[in-house]
C-alpha cells in the first residue's frame, strides 16, 4: 500500500474519453481503499500537440515521464497526422525509450459476455499473450531509397538479437510458471524466415532448458492463428515476436468479446523505467467525440497497472466491479450490444466497487 504517481497520457480520439473515465474510476477506488493514494498528472500530448508544435510530445518529455511510477495511456492516431508519425513519436518512443520489452495481453471472456465462436464459453478462453515489444519486425531499422522515382524502394528490417530473445522468452516462461496450467506455446515462422527466426528458435531451446516444469509446444504463426479459432481451450500462455503477437492478440481480443475490453501492459520488468498500461484499441475515429466508447478496456488496463504497482487487492476489487457490470449486462456500450454511454458505464462500475 502506498502512494503512486501516475502520468496520464490520454492522446487522441477515444483515448481522451476512456482515460478520463479510468481516472475517475481509479480516484473512486482510492477513496474507498485505506492506504491507497493515487495521484494523476495529465499530459496533453498527441496529435493536437503535433498540429500546434510539429511534434507529438515536447523535447525532454521522456525525462519528465521517467520520474513517475507508471504511465496510463489512451491512444495515438488522428486523421490529420500520418499513422507512422503519431505511433512512432509517442507510443513507440515511450515503449522503446523505457525499454518496455514485455507486452502482456491477458484475454478472457468476462462474465455475461459472449465469444463470437459458437459453443465457446468463458471456461475455454483464458489466455496470456506475451509480445516481444522492443525489436523484431518493429525495430524501425530500414529506409527509403529513390523516393518518388520509379526505382522507389522501402525496407523494414526485422531484427532479433540473442539478448532480446533471451529476456522476453525467459519473461514468458516465468509468466507461464505463475499460471495454473504451466503451459507455454512458442510461436515462430522459422520455416520461411531463415535467419532471425532460426535464432529465435535456438534461443528458446536454450532458455526453456531451465524450466522443466513448464510444458511447451511450438507453432508456426499461421497455424497458431487457426488454432485460436479451432481449439481455443488448448491455449494458455503464448509468446511471439512483435508483429506476430500484435496480430494474434487482436484476434484473441475479438474472440473473447471485442477490442473495447482488451487491456495491455508495456512492462519494463527490471523496473529501471516506468511501465505503461493502455487499452489495446486505437482512437476509433468512427465513434470519437460521441461519448459512447467502451471504457472497460481502460479499466482492465488499470487493474494491470495496480498489480504492477504492488496493489493486487485494489486491482482485484476493480476487476470484480468490472465483472459485476458485465455479468448484470444492464449497462453496456453499443459494441457489447448495449445502449449505454461511457459515463453511464463508468458510474455503474464505480457503484459496483462497494
Ligand atoms: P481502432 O481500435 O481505433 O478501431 C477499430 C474498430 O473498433 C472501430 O470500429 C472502433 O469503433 C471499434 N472500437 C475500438 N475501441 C472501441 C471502444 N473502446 N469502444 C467501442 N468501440 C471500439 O483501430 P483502427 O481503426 O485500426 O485505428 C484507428 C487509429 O488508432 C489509427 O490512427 C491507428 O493508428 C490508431 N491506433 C492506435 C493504437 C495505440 O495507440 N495503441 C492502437 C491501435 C490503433
Ligand atoms: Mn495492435
Amino acid at each position: 500500500m502506498g502512494k503512486h504517481r501516475i502520468a496520464a497520457i490520454p492522446g487522441d480520439g477515444i483515448g481522451k474519453e476512456v482515460i478520463a473515465a479510468g481516472e475517475e474510476v481509479l480516484t473512486a477506488l482510492a477513496k474507498r481503499t485505506a492506504g491507497l493514494d493515487l495521484s494523476f498528472t495529465s499530459f496533453p500530448w498527441g496529435s493536437d500537440h503535433y498540429m500546434a508544435h510539429g511534434r507529438m510530445m515536447p523535447e525532454g518529455a521522456t525525462d519528465e515521464l521517467k520520474t513517475f511510477d507508471a504511465i496510463y495511456f489512451g491512444s495515438a492516431g488522428d486523421p490529420r497526422v500520418p499513422d507512422h508519425i503519431s505511433l512512432w513519436q509517442l507510443r513507440l518512443a515511450i515503449c522503446q525509450g523505457f525499454d518496455q520489452y514485455a507486452n502482456i495481453r491477458p484475454t478472457r471472456v468476462l462474465p455475461g459476455l459472449k465469444s463470437p465462436l459458437a459453443n465457446v464459453t468463458a471456461k475455454d478462453i483464458d489466455w496470456l499473450i506475451v509480445r516481444e515489444n522492443s525489436e523484431g519486425e518493429y525495430s524501425g531499422a530500414g529506409g527509403r531509397v529513390h523516393q518518388k522515382l520509379p526505382l522507389d524502394v522501402g525496407l523494414d528490417v526485422s531484427i532479433i538479437t540473442r539478448e532480446g530473445a533471451r529476456r522476453i522468452l525467459k519473461f514468458a516462461l516465468d509468466e507461464a510458471r505463475k499460471r495454473p496450467r504451466k503451459t507455454l506455446t512458442f510461436v515462430t515462422k522459422s520455416n520461411a524466415q531463415r535467419h532471425a527466426m532460426v535464432l529465435w528458435d535456438e534461443v528458446f531451446d536454450e532458455v526453456k532448458a531451465a524450466y522443466p516444469d513448464i510444458k511447451t509446444d511450438r507453432m508456426l504463426v499461421d497455424a497458431m492463428a487457426a488454432r485460436f479459432v479451432t481449439d481455443p481451450a488448448s491455449i494458455d500462455t503464448v509468446v511471439a515476436t512483435n508483429l506476430h503477437a500484435d496480430i494474434l492478440s487482436d484476434l484473441a481480443a475479438a474472440l473473447a468479446g471485442g477490442l473495447g475490453i482488451a487491456p495491455t501492459g508495456n512492462v519494463n520488468p527490471e523496473r529501471v523505467f516506468p511501465s505503461m498500461f493502455e487499452p489495446i484499441h486505437g482512437s476509433a475515429f468512427d465513434i470519437m467525440g460521441r461519448g459512447i466508447a467502451n471504457p472497460l478496456g481502460s479499466f482492465w488496463s488499470a487493474v494491470l497497472m495496480l498489480d504492477h504497482l504492488g496493489e493486487p487487492d485494489a486491482g482485484a476489487r476493480l476487476m470484480r466491479a468490472i465483472e459485476t457490470v458485465t455479468r448484470e449486462g444492464r449497462v453496456l456500450t453499443r459494441d457489447l450490444g448495449g445502449q449505454s454511454t461511457t459515463a453511464e458505464v463508468t458510474r455503474t462500475v464505480i457503484a459496483a466497487l462497494d
